[in-house]
């Protein structure tokens, strides 16, 4: 049983936020910079924090351990996702393509036929699973992007 993790995402370690939707664990990115709502919001979701901000690392809440946030010691967001995966002991094949990489929202399951002319030909001919996100209507399918991501993180957490 792997553990359901959520996270919120500080602007300044903001890639991360796609890495982890790849994965399937629902990552809100923070790009405002009132870091109090920031914590109000991590508190009220139950999200772990991912931050760079150091200053945010010694509020009370955070060193008390009432709230969970890790300090991103990385500038590359390959050595971020590492860390992350490493000390929260994620598993990277937790629930590949479940989640929009631009909005987090849960994608929907989507037949052929109602994809049609919705994607490139080239696609329709070759792919037969589909998923659509219900925010932004972009179509998913487990073609060459999606197994490019796949292929990265798993070199990632074997190298
Ligand atoms: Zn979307």
């Amino acid at each position: 049983m792997v553990a359901e993790f959520k996270f919120i995402v500080d602007n300044n370690v903001g890639k991360l936020a796609k890495w982890l939707r790849m994965m399937g664990y629902d990552a809100v990115l923070f790009d405002g910079s009132d870091d109090a709502y920031l914590v109000a919001r991590a508190l009220a979701e139950d999200r772990v924090i991912l931050t760079r901000d150091t200053q945010l690392m010694k509020r009370g809440i955070i060193t008390s351990g009432r709230l969970k946030a890790i300090l991103i010691s990385a500038d590359e967001p390959e050595p971020q996702i590492r860390q992350v995966v490493e000390t929260l002991h994620l598993d990277f094949r937790f629930r590949p393509f479940t989640l929009c990489l631009e909005c987090n929202q849960p994608l929907l399951s989507r037949s052929k036929d109602e994809v049609k002319n919705r994607v490139p030909p080239y696609v329709f001919q070759t792919q037969s699973q589909y998923m659509e996100c219900p925010a932004c209507h972009r179509i998913y399918w487990r073609g060459t992007h999606w197994q490019a991501m796949t292929q990265k993180l798993k070199k990632l957490m074997e190298s």
